[in-house]
């Protein structure tokens, strides 16, 4: 791997709850290659989108990271003051949100909340910034005369698109997106999915992109991790882990995933829930549910081990693999 742009170390976040702190996301690393598409997957609940979030720094009460390391391009964004966050956010890492419904202003005109993003971090003269609002709205295949048309009035994928084209205003190295193509129906998905395949190859960003939904980023990302319960239990390469995934969970959650090629397979499911965040079990987090569980599984906590291609968080897959 090239040297990474972001490296996320230890990262750790809890919510408060009143029966006390709940661990969201427990002991992230991981590494990110510039230009590089990481897709993160996982059932609702297991802390993807709340890591999305740390990486952003855009955690909120109840929320708090407590503890680890969030460093692009070297810097720890978790030791900068919110202006010089503020300065970073948009020109070195930017962010799409799930609902474009919720994070564009209702009120206000595309080419308004582009107007404003823009003066919020540069410079520009009005001139400029009406060209590049132009230019990004073209890039995501949205006429120039849309800069004058409000939220309302445009589908919900042209809505996603100028979330995208608002993300890329100023040229961020890293893009953030937290499940964008949720609320689009499967058409949409795809021509959403195929335009940042081809923005990202154009322009070289890099893509860390949150989904429940597998068959959105199985062609389009360079990498998987799978998270449950907060923890990433296996990452590596996505058709790989797609293909043949070693964490018992990754294989339930690719088993409740329907095949487009090959015979009619049935769909498995996954017996059982996430055990409780705010007293996790001693051992496996996954134990309750896994049908290999034994005696070490419940009491030892197994460690994300480096297999080179691939980091799995199994005592099996240790064992079979020593
Ligand atoms: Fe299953 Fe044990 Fe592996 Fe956990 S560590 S996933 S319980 S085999």
């Amino acid at each position: 791997m090239s040297e990474p742009i972001l490296r996320v170390r230890d990262l750790r976040v809890e919510y408060e709850t009143p029966s006390g702190p709940a661990q969201a996301v427990e002991d992230v690393s991981f590494d990110l290659a510039p230009g590089e598409f990481l897709a993160v997957v996982g059932e609702s609940g297991c802390g993807k989108s709340t890591l999305l979030f740390a990486i952003a720094q855009l955690l909120t009460y109840p929320a708090r990271l407590a503890g680890g390391a969030v460093l692009f391009e070297g810097v720890d964004f978790t030791s900068l003051r919110p202006e010089e966050l503020r300065a970073r956010r948009w020109r070195d890492i930017s962010v799409v949100m799930q609902s474009a419904m919720n994070a564009l202003n209702p009120t206000l005109t595309i080419g308004a909340q582009l107007a404003d993003a823009c003066r919020a971090h540069t410079e520009w003269p009005d001139e400029r910034i009406k060209e590049r609002s132009a230019e990004v709205l073209a890039m995501v295949a949205i006429d120039a005369v849309h800069l004058k048309s409000y939220p309302f009035q445009l589908s919900g994928g042209m809505r996603q698109r100028a979330l995208i084209a608002m993300a890329l205003l100023l040229e961020p190295k890293l893009v953030l997106m937290d499940e964008p193509t949720s609320a689009l129906d499967v058409v949409a998905q795809r021509s959403l999915m195929k335009q940042v395949a081809t923005l990202r190859q154009s322009l070289g960003f890099a893509v860390i992109f949150v989904t429940h939904d597998m068959s959105v980023v199985a062609h389009h990302s360079d990498r998987l991790a799978v998270m449950y319960a907060g923890e990433i239990v296996e990452l590596g390469p996505t058709g790989e882990v797609f293909h043949r995934p070693e964490h018992p969970y990754a294989k339930g959650l690719m088993e409740a995933f329907p095949s487009l090629r090959g015979e009619l397979q049935p769909l498995l499911g996954i017996a059982g829930n996430p055990p409780s965040l705010v007293n996790p079990p001693a051992g496996c987090l996954f134990a309750a549910r896994c049908s290999f569980a034994n005696d070490q599984c419940r009491t030892v906590h197994p460690e994300l081990v480096d297999y080179g291609d691939r980091a799995v968080r199994c005592h099996l897959v240790a064992e079979s693999r020593a």
